[in-house]
C-alpha cells in the first residue's frame, strides 16, 4: 500500500511539531507547512516549507498531493494574548481556516482534521469555578468569549458543511489546554502551565520566594499533556466520527493549586502575588463521556507526570538563557515519545 501523505499546518508551532514526528513514526510521508520553523528541535517533517496560509495561492501549494490534512496553524497564544487581539485574530484565522479547507478540497484531500479549542464554548455556562464540565452540545446557544472562539466555532461549522454538501471527510476536535516541553514558554503567547513553570524556574535559579499570578488564582481549568493529545488526535482521525469532540483531561484545578504543583515539583516554596491581569472564564472543564463513548480512551497522563516533564524542559531553558548549563543532556519531549511509542 502506497504511504499516506498527510500535511500538518502550523507545524511550526507547539502542538504541530510535535505532531510531525509522532506521525513519522507511525509511518506517514509528512509535509509541515508554518510561517517559521519549530524554534527549539529540528522538524521531522520529510518536507517543510514556510508558507503564510491567509493567501489562497499558498494554501493551494501546502495541500497539492497530499492525502489528509491536520489543521493546525492559527494566530493564537494565552489568554494574555487572545484577550488583546481581537480583530487580528479574527482576521487571520477566517482566512487560514477558510483557504485550507477549500483548497484541500479541490485538490482532492480524502480526510480534514480541524483543531478547535474549549473556547468555543459560552461564556454563559462558565461562571463559577466549580462549573458542571462542558459536554459537546453545550457549544449552543453560542457565546463564545472572544474572538478567537467565534472563528473556531464557524470553522467548526465550515467543516461540517464541507461534509455534508461534499462528502469530504471532515474531523473536529476541541483541545481544553494542551501542555507540554518544547512549547512557547515567554514572549506574551505562552499559557498558564509554561508561564507558572518558567516564574517558578525564575525564583528557583535566582534565590527568589514570590511569583505573580493573574487575578485571585481560584479560575479553574483542566490541563492535558502533549502526548495524550497526539494520541487522542490520531484515534479521530481514524475514526468515522464527525462531529466536534472534546479533547482534554477532565480533572479541575485552580491555577493557585498548578502553581503549588510545579513550585513541588521545583522542589521550592514559593508565595503568591495576585496582581490584575487576564483569566479568561472562571471555570471550565471538559466532561470526556463521548470521547470514551467514541475512541474508547481517555487521556492517561498525570498532571503531575506532565509538568514534571514541561517543568524540567522550561527550568532548562531558563537556565541556558541565564548562560547555566542544562541539567539533562537530552530533550525531555525524547523521553516523553519513547515512552509513548513503548506502548
Ligand atoms: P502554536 O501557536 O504553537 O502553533 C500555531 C502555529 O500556526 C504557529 O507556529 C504559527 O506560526 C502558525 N501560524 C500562524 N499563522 C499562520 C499563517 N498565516 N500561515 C501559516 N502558519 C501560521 O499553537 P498550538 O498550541 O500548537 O496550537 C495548535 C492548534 O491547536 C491551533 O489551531 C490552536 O488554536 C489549537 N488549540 C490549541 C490549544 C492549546 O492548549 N495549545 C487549545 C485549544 C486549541
Amino acid at each position: 500500500m502506497a504511504q499516506t501523505r498527510v500535511l500538518v499546518t502550523g507545524a511550526g508551532g507547539f502542538i504541530g511539531h510535535h505532531l510531525v514526528t509522532y506521525l513519522k513514526r507511525l509511518g506517514y510521508w509528512v509535509r509541515g507547512v508554518d510561517l517559521k520553523y519549530p524554534e527549539y528541535a529540528p522538524t521531522d517533517a520529510d518536507e517543510f516549507e514556510i508558507l503564510d496560509l491567509r493567501r489562497w495561492d499558498n494554501c493551494l501549494q501546502a495541500t497539492r498531493g497530499i492525502d489528509e490534512v491536520f489543521a493546525l496553524a492559527a494566530d493564537m497564544g494565552g489568554m494574555g494574548y487572545i484577550s488583546a487581539n481581537h480583530a487580528t485574530i479574527l482576521h487571520s484565522n477566517i482566512l487560514i481556516s477558510t483557504h485550507t479547507l477549500e483548497a484541500a478540497r479541490l485538490n482532492g484531500v480524502q480526510r480534514y482534521l480541524y483543531t478547535s479549542s474549549a473556547c468555543v464554548y459560552p461564556e454563559y455556562r462558565q461562571t463559577e469555578t466549580d462549573i458542571a464540565a462542558l459536554k459537546e452540545d453545550d457549544a449552543y446557544p453560542a457565546q463564545p468569549q472572544d474572538a478567537y472562539g467565534w472563528e473556531k466555532l464557524v470553522t467548526e461549522r465550515m467543516c461540517t458543511h464541507y461534509y455534508e454538501d461534499y462528502g469530504m471527510e471532515t474531523r473536529i476536535v476541541r483541545f481544553h489546554n494542551i501542555f507540554g516541553p518544547l512549547g512557547t514558554w515567554t514572549g506574551g503567547r505562552e499559557k498558564a502551565p509554561a508561564a507558572i513553570s518558567r516564574k517558578v524556574a525564575m525564583a528557583k535559579l535566582t534565590g527568589g520566594s514570590e511569583i505573580e499570578v493573574w487575578g485571585d488564582g481560584e479560575q479553574t481549568r483542566s490541563f492535558c499533556y502533549i502526548d495524550d493529545c497526539l494520541v487522542g488526535i490520531h484515534k479521530l482521525i481514524r475514526s468515522d466520527y464527525h462531529e466536534p469532540l472534546n479533547l482534554g483531561q477532565d480533572r479541575m484545578v485552580t491555577i493557585n493549586e498548578l502553581v503549588d504543583i510545579i513550585a513541588d515539583i521545583a522542589g521550592i516554596e514559593v508565595s503568591k502575588r495576585h496582581i490584575p491581569g487576564p483569566q479568561g472564564v472562571r471555570g471550565r472543564n471538559s466532561d470526556n463521556t463521548r470521547l470514551r463513548e467514541v475512541l474508547g480512551w481517555v487521556p492517561e497522563v498525570s498532571l503531575e507526570d506532565g509538568l514534571r516533564r514541561t517543568y524540567n524542559w522550561i527550568e532548562d531553558e531558563v537556565r541556558e538563557k541565564m548562560g547555566m548549563p542544562r541539567k539533562s543532556a537530552s530533550l525531555a519531549t525524547e523521553v516523553a515519545h519513547s515512552e509513548l511509542m513503548a506502548k
